[in-house]
């Protein structure tokens, strides 16, 4: 009887953890706002990238066809460079990366890495080479190890402590009682917002891909960890091709391109110290953050020249 009972106690503990992992994959793509399904072409090649160029070729895009979000949106983010998108709530910042992700396609106009446009390849391998930090991470109720290293179960220990390293997590990782092997998630040990963000910062790390997505965070972080993530996008970016969606100015100030968005059309764009003297959104958006947060990491408007 008990070697009857043991298999079948062991199924069910495999069946608890599937169903577990299933629900943090959905919450992950949920999180990740992913309602309709893009298809591969037949016979789709994959995607290959040679420098990591991205560029948007005046892209239009609705989610519903009576309420238009996007508008004749035109960027180019060279190889190796960081571009990086500010406007107001609601000007469709995050669905700039969502259709570059291909969540959706475009619904007009095309976006294309290194030359090839992305609905032509596989979605494997679009996404393969596009490693997203998320506003908001979803962590695996498991060890912090489990939570880097999840897309890359071969990862070594050197590696998972490289990525750790330059995620800026050692000094979190120090003090928990069970450093990488301490347990998250609902179930575990709370992280912050930051330290979730940073954690998805050494997760993309292992995957290294040629471009980065990030995400800033909507809510605010206090000012160590802001400024711990600052640090550890802005070494990670620094050889990858890099949209940036940015949701305080603060994130922005060295990026060699700032477009600014609002209404889903692209109203200005160059480097944070010609945007202010052009006096103008950027200007207001500013002077907007400014007043309501003072407090924010670089409030000096040449701070990060
Ligand atoms: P925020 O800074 O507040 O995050 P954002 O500039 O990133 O804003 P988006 O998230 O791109 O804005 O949203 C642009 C518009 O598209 C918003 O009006 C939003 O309500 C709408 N929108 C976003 N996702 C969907 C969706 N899945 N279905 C329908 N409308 C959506």
């Amino acid at each position: 009887m008990i070697q009857l009972f043991m298999p079948l106690n062991f199924l069910g503990f495999v069946y608890r953890e599937i169903r577990q992992s299933l629900a943090n994959i959905e919450r992950l793509f949920g999180l990740l706002e992913k309602p309709v399904q893009v298809e591969d072409r037949p016979d789709a090649p994959d995607l290959e990238v040679t420098s990591g160029q991205v560029r948007f070729e005046q892209v239009a895009f609705h989610y519903q066809p009576e309420r238009p979000i996007l508008a004749d949106v035109s960027l180019e983010i060279p190889a190796g460079h960081k571009l990086a998108v500010v406007g107001p709530s609601g000007a469709g910042k995050s669905t700039l990366a969502r259709l570059l992700f291909r969540f959706f396609d475009v619904t007009d106009g095309r976006i294309t890495i290194d030359g090839q446009d992305i609905r032509e390849v596989t979605q494997q391998s679009l996404r393969r080479a596009i490693g997203v930090v998320p506003q908001d991470t979803v962590l695996f109720n498991s060890s912090i190890r489990y939570n880097i290293a999840y897309g890359d179960p071969e990862a070594s220990e050197e590696a998972i402590l490289r990525a750790v390293h330059l995620a800026h997590l050692d000094d979190f990782i120090e003090r928990l009682p069970d450093g990488l092997d301490t347990v998250v998630g609902e179930r575990g040990l709370k992280v912050s917002g930051g330290e979730k963000q940073r954690i998805a910062i050494a997760r993309m790390l292992l995957k290294d891909p040629p471009i980065l997505v990030f995400d800033e965070a909507t809510s605010s972080l206090d000012s160590g960890s802001e400024k711990a993530i600052l640090q550890a996008l802005n070494e990670v970016s620094a050889r990858r091709t890099t949209l940036v969606i940015a949701h305080r100015l603060s994130t922005v100030k060295d990026a060699e391109q700032i477009v600014v968005l609002d209404q889903g059309r692209v109203v200005e764009r160059g480097t944070h110290r010609e945007l202010l003297a052009r006096n103008g959104a950027y200007a207001r958006l500013w002077q907007h953050q400014q007043e309501h947060e003072p407090t924010t990491a670089n409030a000096s408007p040449n701070a990060g020249d």
